[in-house]
Formats: structure tokens, C-alpha cells, sequence
């Protein structure tokens, strides 16, 4: 059976059509500049040239369309007919407390992504606008949502509750959520398998550090801890959005700029991190470079990104009361050397020693730590849409 996997944005929508048999990627693809003049589809068939498409797609389901025609074309495409797509899985971002599991999609699971439009409003509208026009495109097949949030709903409320009168959980869901978790989940298997040891018996510490970045702590098969929030503003340094901060900086910058909370969420999510520290770039490639050359504000946001997620390495490392691996993913964790290098730098006293040579590699699944580091240090690339499309394989069986 193949399944499309396809992530719908305010104005994209990436897919990916698996033949699960042996779960290989037939096609990847993005539409991108949806409902904005000049947009594109990028399509890549496995084993052919890529193709670039322009046309002008007013919304998701003219998107949509222009993927499906694309899927069978007879000279680019990658499959012969529409039949052959048993079921989609759609990467949906936040699932509330109602799910902590991918499910078949139902107008009851509609109306669940639909309620949480207030907590994740950049992305739920869009990934539901994606569902719904697949669905009228593709109403004979199983739609199976997969949540950013569902696999940190094993955490307690000491996690995720936030010391703020009790009333705002009960009445507005403010509590800790979590995201990445398809990334999480898949790195955190693969790495019971390099440690030998059941899942469930793991002590392990994940790193998805990309543009946007988050951590979490896993043990016994549960995310204990995790370092986005209620929005994934919350935790590490990101390239846009500034992580932990006193929140009492937001009503101060809101009184002296004259900003709303519309104006004070761009600031804090696209105008922070790495960009608003280092004047640079949000690419951390870039801000590498400028510090290499001398750049001190460049120099200082990296700084600040290593403390940051070392501060999170000790306080995970206390609440697994230990640690059996950390796990390096996501663009920055696969491909940035010196930043994997800085992190682990003086953390023998947790029991985590990198061998320098061993780390120099990118994108590769491997563990980069000396033989006496009582922790191992694997790097290991994610994939969270095979599992998207597994849990769509799964259930729509
Ligand atoms: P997202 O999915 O959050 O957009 P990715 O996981 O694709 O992010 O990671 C993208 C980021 O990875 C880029 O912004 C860039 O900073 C970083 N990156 C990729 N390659 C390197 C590298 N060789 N060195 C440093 N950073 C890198």
C-alpha cells in the first residue's frame, strides 16, 4: 500500500508519497505560495529529475489538485493512478489533551483541531484546510491525523502545570504541551536499538535542534519533560523566537514599544533568537561564519544557545535521575559540528565525554562518544514522516 503524507502550512503544503511495503519515498514534494500570486510546485519522483511547476493556486484544495495531477503524471509522476493511495496522513501540530495517538480522522477529530485554532493559531487552521481539501479530493480513503503534541501527553501535571492561579488551566488549557513529538518519538526508538536495550528501560535525553529547536526528556517510554510550552516559544534558543525569557520582558517591551499581543508575538517568535541576538541570520550556518570572523554579537548568541540547552542537559539529566544517551537531530543536531562540540564541552562531571574526531560527521546515525562516557552521544537523523506514515499505514488497516 502507498501513503501520501502531506503537511499543509498557512501557505505551503509538503508531501511525500511511501510505498510501505518497504517504506521507500516514491516523491517529495512543496507547494509553496499558496494563496499568494507567483506560486510553485517543486516536485521530486524518486530516481528523476525535479520539476518545478508555476501556477497561480488560490488555496489549499488548488494546491491539492495541482499535487494529485503531478502524483500521475505519466512523464514525472510516481504512481499510475489515484488508487493506488490507500490513505493519507496528515502532520497535524496541536492535538490538545484530547489525543496522545494518531487517529482516523472524523468529523469529532475536526472539531478537537478546530477548538485548538486559539493555541496553535499559525498552524492548526492551515493543517485542518489541508485535511478538508483532501478530503473532498480523496474521499474514499482513510485521513489519519498525527499530533506534534501526542506523544508528550505521557507527561505529569509537575510538568506541565505552570505555578499561575489554577483557573487558567481549567478554563484556557494553559498548561505545558509540547511539540516535535513525531521527531522525538522516532529518534528515541532508534536509539533504544543502538543502546541494545528495551524502549521501555531507557533513560534518554532527545535534541531536535532546527530552526525551531525543543528537548525532551524520556524515560521508561514516557516523556517525562519537554522543553516547548504552551506554544513552542518556550525553551531553547530558536532561530527567530527567543526561548525562556522573564515573562515580565514582555509587558515591559509591549509598554515601551506601544506593541498589542499580536505585535508582541511577531516580536518575540520571528524577531528573537538568534537573529534579534546576533543581528545575523536565523540560519546558524551564518551566525558560525560572522562569530569565526570576529562578529561579538554573533559569538555571544552562540553562547547564550549553548547555555541554554546545556542548562537543560543537567536539569533532564536530574529529573531521569541519570541518563543512558543524548541524542543529537534536526538540521543544526545532524550537521553542525562545532555547535555539537560546544554543547558537550566540560560535561564529564554528568558523565558525558565526545570523542572530537568520532563527531566529525554530518548526517549520520552514530555515536560520537568515548568508550569511558558513561552516556552515549548519538547522532541521529530524524524522519518524522515515515512516522507519520506509519501511524497512517497502521491505522488505516
Ligand atoms: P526546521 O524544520 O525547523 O525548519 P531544520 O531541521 O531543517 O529546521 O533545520 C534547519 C536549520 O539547520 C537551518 O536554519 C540551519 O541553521 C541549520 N543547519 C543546517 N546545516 C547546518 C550546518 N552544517 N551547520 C550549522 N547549521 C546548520
Amino acid at each position: 500500500m502507498k501513503v501520501l503524507v502531506v503537511n499543509a502550512g498557512s501557505s505551503s503544503i509538503k508531501y511525500q508519497v511511501m510505498d510501505m511495503t518497504n517504506e521507500s519515498v516514491l516523491a517529495v514534494g512543496l507547494v509553496d505560495r499558496v494563496g499568494i500570486p507567483g506560486s510553485t510546485l517543486e516536485h521530486k519522483p524518486l530516481g528523476k529529475d525535479e520539476v518545478v511547476i508555476k501556477k497561480d493556486l488560490p488555496d489549499h484544495t488548488a494546491g491539492m489538485e495541482l499535487v494529485l495531477e503531478v502524483l500521475v503524471n505519466p512523464e514525472y509522476g510516481c504512481i499510475a493512478s489515484m488508487d493506488e493511495i490507500g490513505a493519507v496522513g496528515h502532520r497535524v501540530v496541536h492535538g490538545g489533551e484530547a489525543f496522545a495517538e494518531s487517529v482516523v480522522i472524523d468529523d469529532h477529530v475536526k472539531k478537537v483541531i478546530r477548538d485548538c485554532f486559539d493555541m496553535a493559531p499559525l498552524h492548526n487552521p492551515p493543517n485542518l484546510m489541508g485535511i478538508e481539501a483532501c478530503q473532498r479530493l480523496m474521499p474514499n480513503v482513510k485521513h489519519v491525523a498525527v499530533f506534534d503534541t501526542a506523544f508528550h501527553q505521557t507527561m505529569e501535571a509537575p510538568h506541565y502545570m505552570y505555578a499561575i492561579p489554577y483557573e487558567a488551566y481549567e478554563k484556557y488549557g494553559i498548561r505545558r504541551y509540547g511539540f516535535h513529538g513525531t521527531s522525538h518519538f522516532y529518534v528515541a526508538h532508534q536509539a533504544a536499538e543502538m543502546l541494545g536495550k528495551p524502549y521501555e528501560e531507557c533513560k534518554i535525553i532527545t535534541l531536535h535542534l532546527g530552526n525551531g529547536a525543543s528537548m525532551a526528556a524520556i524515560k521508561d517510554g514516557k516523556v517525562i519533560e519537554t522543553s516547548m510550552g504552551f506554544t513552542p516559544l518556550e525553551g531553547l534558543v530558536m532561530g527567530t523566537r527567543s526561548g525562556d525569557i522573564d515573562p515580565a520582558i514582555v509587558f515591559t517591551l509591549m509598554d515601551k514599544y506601544g506593541m498589542d499581543s499580536q505585535e508582541a508575538n511577531n516580536y518575540f517568535n520571528k524577531k528573537a533568537g538568534m537573529l534579534g541576538l546576533s543581528g545575523v541570520s536565523n540560519d546558524l550556518r551564518d551566525v558560525l561564519e560572522a562569530a569565526a570572523s570576529g562578529n561579538e554579537r554573533a559569538q555571544i548568541a552562540l553562547d547564550v544557545y549553548y547555555k541554554n540547552i546545556k542548562g537543560y542537559i543537567g536539569k533532564y539529566v536530574a529529573y531521569l535521575n541519570g541518563c543512558d544517551c543524548i541524542i543529537f537531530t534536526a538540521g543544526v543536531g545532524e550537521n553542525a559540528i562545532d555547535v555539537r562540540s560546544n554543547i558537550c564541552k566540560d560535561m564529564d562531571a554528568l558523565g558525558i565525554i565526545m570523542d572530537e574526531e568520532k563527531n566529525n560527521v554530518r548526517g549520520k546515525k552514530v555515536d560520537v562518544a568515548t568508550p569511558e562516557s558513561q552516556v552515549r552521544i548519538f547522532i541521529i537523523p530524524t524522519n518524522e514522516e515515515l512516522v507519520i506514515a506509519r501511524d497512517t499505514y497502521r491505522l488505516s488497516n
